[in-house]
């Protein structure tokens, strides 16, 4: 057993002032992750900042017109809100496809963000790891690495990022909002997460005392044209091994504009922009996705049980793609499929 304190902050700059105070204290929001985390002996935070209280729950129009999501709203409110489903239906279907409903109405938009890796070495406080005890040596190269990474990795780490939701808003543009001593600041979600190169302890660039207060997402989002597929072991209750989220805007059999960002696949998500511009001013075909999914994966390489993930992820690519030109996202299967409507 790990002695931790425990206190609620009242607003958001008691919350950064009590952080600040204490840089081995954590924040507790749904406490999906942490809770386990410091169960395992993973996490040995020196106290949990409850911040479940602050006024973070709102989804509100922007002036742009596009949307601020709160850091506390609950994943399940989020992918049922009305305007998340009618303008951002391939955030609502990330969502959707993760965890179970139980957790869905727990976790919250900032802690999926910093949701740490599923990597069992990492759970298992026998095994070196990297990212629990840096200089340790990482136990899932050249041991049972299924689940790891094939894009960005490093010879410290192969983890990958968990989340859906973060794939579907890397592929939305989404910007982070976080507030810290020096004032708020806003971080593109395609910067907030990183590769783990020689220090694969340090997930994101949020600074230690940073408190992220929203997200937004710009007015563009793809309603009709849109895919989030997720490939995983079992239909729900699983994490990714590969998924996909797309974005296309196309005019007259032309894709104007795509959107291509893949989970499962690298310590965060992973948003293409070469493969993007690629696909831009081509044919909506499968010989165009086929093209884009080899650009996509033009570095990639397994580590062994994971060398299926290149193929797989290929052909994942040219199926989203394919659904969403077509106008037939994923999403309305999963939602049925997953027993997922209220
Ligand atoms: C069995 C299981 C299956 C799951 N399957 C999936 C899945 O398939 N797909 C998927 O995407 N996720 C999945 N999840 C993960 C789940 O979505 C995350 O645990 C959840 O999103 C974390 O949110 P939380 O609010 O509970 O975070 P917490 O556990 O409260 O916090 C997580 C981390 O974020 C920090 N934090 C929280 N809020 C803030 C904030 N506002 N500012 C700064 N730091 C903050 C905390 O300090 C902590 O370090 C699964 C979880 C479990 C347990
Ligand atoms: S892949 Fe990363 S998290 Fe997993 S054992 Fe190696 S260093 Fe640890």
């Amino acid at each position: 057993m790990n002695n931790f304190g425990y206190a609620r902050a009242t607003d958001v700059a008691d919350a950064v002032r009590q952080i600040t105070a204490d840089p081995e204290a954590k924040f507790i929001a749904g406490g999906t992750n942490i809770i386990d985390l410091i169960k395992e002996h993973v996490a040995r935070p020196s106290r949990l900042i409850d911040i479940t209280h602050l006024p973070l729950n709102r989804v509100e129009e922007t002036e742009d017109g596009g949307l601020r999501i709160g850091a506390l709203v609950p994943n399940s409110d989020l992918a049922w809100h009305p305007q998340v489903e009618a303008r951002y239906p391939l955030l609502a279907s990330a969502i959707l496809a993760g965890a179970s409903q139980q957790l869905r109405n727990m976790a919250t938009t900032g802690g999926n963000l910093l949701q740490r890796t599923r990597c069992f070495y990492f759970y298992d406080t026998s095994t070196p790891c990297n990212k629990r005890e840096p200089g340790s040596g990482c136990s899932a190269i050249g041991g049972i690495n299924r689940m790891h990474a094939i894009l960005g990795t490093s010879e410290h780490c192969i983890a990958t990022h968990p989340s859906d939701m973060c794939v579907a808003l890397a592929a939305l543009d989404a910007r982070v909002l976080a507030t810290g001593p020096a004032g708020e600041r806003s971080i593109a979600l395609t910067d907030f997460h990183r590769l783990p190169g020689d220090t694969p302890q340090i997930d994101s660039n949020l600074r230690a005392d940073e408190i992220i207060t929203a997200i937004e997402l710009p007015p563009k989002g793809f309603p009709r044209t849109y895919t989030y597929l997720k490939i995983r072991d079992r239909l729900s209750y699983a994490f990714a091994l590969v998924s996909v989220a797309v974005g296309l805007e196309i005019e007259g059999g032309t894709i104007r504009e795509a959107r291509l960002a893949l989970g499962g696949v690298a310590h965060k998500p992973w948003r293409d922009r070469e493969a993007e511009a690629e696909l831009n001013g081509t044919p909506a075909t499968r010989e165009s996705f086929a093209r884009g999914a080899d650009t996509v994966l033009r570095s990639a390489r397994g580590f062994g049980h994971n060398d299926f993930k290149v193929e797989l992820a290929r052909r994942a690519i040219v199926r989203a793609l394919t659904q969403a030109a077509e106008g037939k996202p994923q999403s309305q299967a999963d939602k049925r499929v997953s027993g997922s409507v209220p």
